[in-house]
């Protein structure tokens, strides 16, 4: 695995001047997210993360990476990590399957990269192909789901809903989605640790199957919103190259 510094300019690009509320200059995300590779107990409220969050120039261009990379159809994960108060990127992305990264890949990926760096594991960037994303949109269409604004599937969040206490994999403090020219952030807060946990979801594929099943049910429930409702989460979205603005959520 290939990790390189990243994310160092401080000039954030983002478009759009009007920004509502607190904004989270690139310095002070970068920060923040070294902080995490420390442990959980570096993580904030719900109520402290801002409304606005900017990234670097070269976040945007290894986003942008990954879309294109992503246009034969096939999905790309990428780990983000911490060593030595810098941010690191894994720059060889992972090649996945048309809508899923085989796990087995991914565990060969994390034992290869803790071998000989320091790197601490904080998150994960993956995309979803734009056939998929065009498929999602007649889906939504025909299902009337006109207000699908992030793009998490469950199996995506299930390790949010993981205490840190049990989770042994690696810790997800983040995670991003590219989807199109769309990306969405979730982020874990101080918060997810104490959300109720449904006893009978603690398996990836019973949280999967409950999920899916409930928006079956429901043409107007978005699992991703429900569960980052449901275990305090909270998300962003913008297009690549914009400044990432907070999605309302009400939180329970
Ligand atoms: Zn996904």
């Amino acid at each position: 695995m290939n990790f390189s510094e990243i994310f160092r300019d401080i000039f954030p690009l983002g478009v759009g001047t009007k920004h509502e509320g607190i904004t989270w200059e690139y310095e002070q995300v970068r920060e923040y997210l070294i902080s995490l590779s420390s442990g959980p107990q570096n993580l904030i409220s719900i109520n402290d993360y801002p409304q606005v969050i900017k990234l670097s120039r070269h976040w945007h261009e290894i986003l942008d990476k990954m879309r294109r990379a992503s246009q034969d159809g096939l999905e790309r994960l990428s780990f983000i990590g911490a060593r030595d108060d810098k941010l690191t990127v894994q720059e060889d992305f992972i090649i996945g399957e048309p809508h899923r990264i085989p796990s087995k890949l991914v565990s060969e990926a994390i034992r290869r990269g803790r071998r000989g760096t320091e790197t601490e594991f904080i998150g994960t960037i993956h995309s979803h192909p734009r056939k998929r994303l065009e498929r999602d949109i007649l889906w939504g269409l025909w299902k009337e789901r006109i207000h699908h604004v992030a793009g998490f599937s469950p199996k995506d969040l299930y390790p949010f809903t993981v205490s840190f206490s049990s989770y042994r994999f690696y810790p997800e403090y983040l995670a991003m989605v590219v989807e199109g020219n769309g990306v969405v952030l979730s982020l874990r807060t101080q918060e997810t640790e104490t959300a109720q946990i449904n006893p009978e979801l603690v398996s990836q594929v019973a949280f999967d199957s409950y999920w899916r099943q409930k928006e079956k049910n429901d043409i107007h429930l978005n699992s991703d919103l429900e569960i980052a409702k449901r275990h305090n989460l909270v998300f962003y979205r913008a297009n690549i190259g914009e400044c990432l603005s907070r999605i309302p959520l009400t939180h329970n």
